[in-house]
């Protein structure tokens, strides 16, 4: 360093260097800093462009060639511009053009979904628990002091409908990923005053530890929380925090009673009784060769140690501020509607149902490069067909199918579905439809085929406060902890019908129920949180729907302490998760979308589309992205705006001051959607009707 300031001062005659102060100075006296200064910025441009064009997927001959091509369109028209100037002022003064070829251009990021974003590196801090605390999330490990040869009670890779998962050992690798810690988290849940817990697994909160006699007194988890084929149960133990021993205490047997369910499917009500002939009570977990069971002597048994979860997978404070306190009311039944043979494959309901136009669009479930090629032509004969008839589509077709890719790619992750199994797909088809009306109109429809429900553990457990599933007194009544697979064809109107300016607009004869049409109170107003449909208005981009932020009873639902760590809960009616507010959390990785999605981006990533066809894109973080695209256009009062030609949309974002209605303190809202649809509707046809495929076309099938 000093002979750098040496030779500095030596051949330049400068004292000091202060590059800032150069740059600064340069500007003001050097004719050339203009066209270095473009000539780099074109340069930092096409760096920025490739680096976002680059994933991991991305090989470094697609890299370079990607590089060629943006040097061609970006840097090379800056320095032809300069040279061809006829002196070296007209020159500069060319080269301080702004730049007229810089491109940063929109991109239509998805978030990962949760498979993908378990894979993302993650290392916690182990700290040892002394006691356990009911309802909190535990890793259970052999030793005292973490280290790289722990070995810690982990559920089995393998799904069975028929035996469950196996309790295995397992050690956290080196390399640690969400992944690594999810399967080795356990919810202790009290039985009752008795002392005693129960240990559900985190990842699989279907499934709880139980043992099999049969199989030399063998630790396996069991579904106990579901339409389980074959019937087990769990053990309750006690743990004594001076020994470290875990001792089975009691044997809980699991059945259910199904019934016809009242809106189609069956329901299924569980019971858990104790197993009076239950053999190994009093035994002790032994941990050997990376199995555990029970044996009958303290001598005999593995001392276990206690860490608190490493992640915070409760309830966080915004989505329960009010610190609702959680309710131990019993879970009411489950139903079960379908199954996934009869939507999917071409036997199933919509390739049968779907006319031969539509047909190679769904001629396989989930992610597939034949459906895409259909989907991608059809898109271009929709864009084609819309303009030529002077039309307009609300976006870009990228946007479609960013939307269709990833909701294809979503598959159900966890054991968390009364009657979903691990790996199927959570929204097998997404297709695209173009038919015209009686006045040749044509009306392009995104057909999304979803099983309405979230790929990650629904975390219906921790809700404090779920809705009832009862009429009568809340106390004593039954409380929405199950989710079922729906059977949602939900229709995303393509065309661009324009925005309402009031919300009234949106009115009849299209919207004649919802939440202020219902109103018991005659004052209150029609704004964009009360006029709302009763149900969902939206549909997220693992295919679960949304809700407006208000609950029925015109309440700010996470208010009510009613909603899952990622803002959504089961109905009163039962059924598939819905959610009412955005569960996006700053530094988390497990949510519907994470900071990571917005890495390299330009704009937040897409996460679903309101039913009036506007779709919705992630919070701006604040200040994080105020370099995104958008972000200094602020949000309207349905929060949305129109920015670099991407048509109007919405973004999930955060209302600080929000006084609820009839209410006098002011709350934080976490927005989805707030409620009332900004995309006009009245001209839609079919808006939220005819849901047949033989009454409407709209969806592709064939009309009689
Ligand atoms: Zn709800
Ligand atoms: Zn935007």
């Amino acid at each position: 360093m000093d002979a750098a300031k040496t030779a500095v001062k030596t051949e330049l005659g400068l004292e000091s260097i202060d590059v800032m102060k150069n740059y600064v100075a340069a500007k003001v006296t050097d004719t050339n800093y203009a066209k270095a200064h473009n000539v780099a910025a074109s340069i930092a441009e096409v760096l920025k462009t490739v680096d976002t064009d680059s994933t991991s997927s991305t090989t470094v001959a697609a890299k370079l060639t990607s590089l060629a091509s943006k040097v061609t369109a970006q840097v090379v028209p800056n320095i032809t511009s300069i040279k061809s100037a006829t002196s070296t002022t007209n020159a500069v003064t060319v080269a301080a053009i702004p730049q007229s070829t810089k491109i940063i251009s929109i991109d239509y990021g998805t978030p990962a979904n949760f498979a993908t974003a378990m894979t993302r590196s993650f290392t916690g801090s182990m700290v040892l628990a002394s006691t356990v605390t009911n309802r909190s999330r535990y890793m259970i490990s052999d030793a005292a002091t973490a280290s790289s040869t722990s070995k810690y009670l982990s559920m089995g890779s393998i799904y069975s409908a028929t035996a469950g998962y196996a309790a295995e050992s397992a050690n956290l690798p080196t390399a640690t990923t969400y992944d690594s810690y999810l399967s080795k988290l356990f919810l202790l849940v009290a039985q009752g005053t008795t002392g005693y817990y129960r240990m559900d697994s985190h990842f699989h909160p279907n499934n709880s530890l139980d043992v099999d006699t049969a199989d030399g007194n063998k630790l396996k988890f069991r579904n106990n929380f579901g339409k389980a084929s074959t019937l087990y149960g769990y053990l309750t133990f006690s743990y004594n925090s001076t020994t470290k021993l875990l001792q089975a205490k009691k044997r809980y047997r699991y059945s259910y009673t199904t019934a016809t369910g009242s809106t189609g499917g069956s329901t299924y009500t569980p019971s858990w009784t104790e197993d009076t002939s239950f053999s190994a009570a009093d035994y002790y977990v032994n941990l050997a060769s990376g199995v555990y069971t029970l044996v009958s002597t303290a001598a005999a048994a593995t001392p276990l140690y206690l860490y608190n979860s490493p992640i915070d997978l409760g309830i966080p404070t915004f989505m329960n501020p009010k610190g609702v306190a959680f309710v131990d009311n019993g879970p009411a039944p489950f139903m079960s509607k379908l199954t996934t043979s009869q939507i999917e494959g071409t036997t199933g309901s919509i390739y049968t149902s779907v006319n031969n136009t539509y047909k190679a669009q769904v001629a396989t479930a989930g992610t597939n490069a034949d459906t895409k090629t259909a989907a991608d032509t059809m898109l271009a004969t929709i864009k084609t067909t819309m303009e030529a008839s002077g039309g307009k589509l609300r976006y870009a077709p990228a946007v479609y199918t960013a939307y269709r890719d990833a909701a294809l790619a979503t598959k159900l992750v966890s054991d968390s579905i009364a009657d979903g199994t691990p790996g199927q797909n959570l929204v097998p088809y997404v297709y695209f439809t173009n038919e015209k009306d009686s006045s040749n109109v044509y009306h392009p429809f995104m057909v999304v085929v979803s099983y309405g429900n979230q790929a990650s553990p629904n975390g219906l457990v921790d809700v404090p406060h779920p809705p009832g599933a009862g009429t009568g007194d809340y106390k004593t009544s039954n409380v929405t902890r199950f989710s079922n697979l729906e059977n949602y064809v939900q229709m995303i109107p393509m065309r661009d019908y324009g925005q309402v300016t009031a919300v009234t607009d949106n009115g009849s004869p299209t919207i004649t129920k919802n939440l202020w049409t219902e109103r018991k109170v005659s004052t209150l107003a029609a704004n964009v949180y009360t006029y709302a449909d009763e149900a969902d208005n939206g549909i997220l981009i693992d295919g679960s729907v949304m809700f407006p932020a208000y609950n029925n009873v015109l309440e700010p639902s996470h208010l009510a302490g009613e909603l899952s760590a990622s803002g959504c809960h089961v109905g009163q009616g039962g059924g598939g998760p819905h959610c009412h507010s955005d569960g996006y959390q700053s530094g988390f990785g497990l949510a519907l979308y994470n900071d990571s999605d917005y890495s390299n981006k330009t704009h937040p990533p897409l996460i679903g589309f309101g039913y009036d066809g506007i779709a919705l894109f992630g919070k701006y973080r604040e200040p994080t992205d105020a370099s995104m695209l958008g972000y200094t256009s602020k949000l309207d009062d349905f929060g949305a705006h129109n920015h670099d030609s991407v048509g109007y949309h919405y973004h999930a974002h955060t209302v600080t001051d929000h006084t609820p209605v009839g209410q006098t303190y002011t709350a934080t809202m976490y927005v989805l959607m707030k409620g009332a649809y900004i995309g006009k509707v009245t001209t839609v046809p079919n808006f939220r009707a005819k849901t047949t495929f033989s009454t409407n076309k709209y969806l592709g099938g064939t009309v009689p």
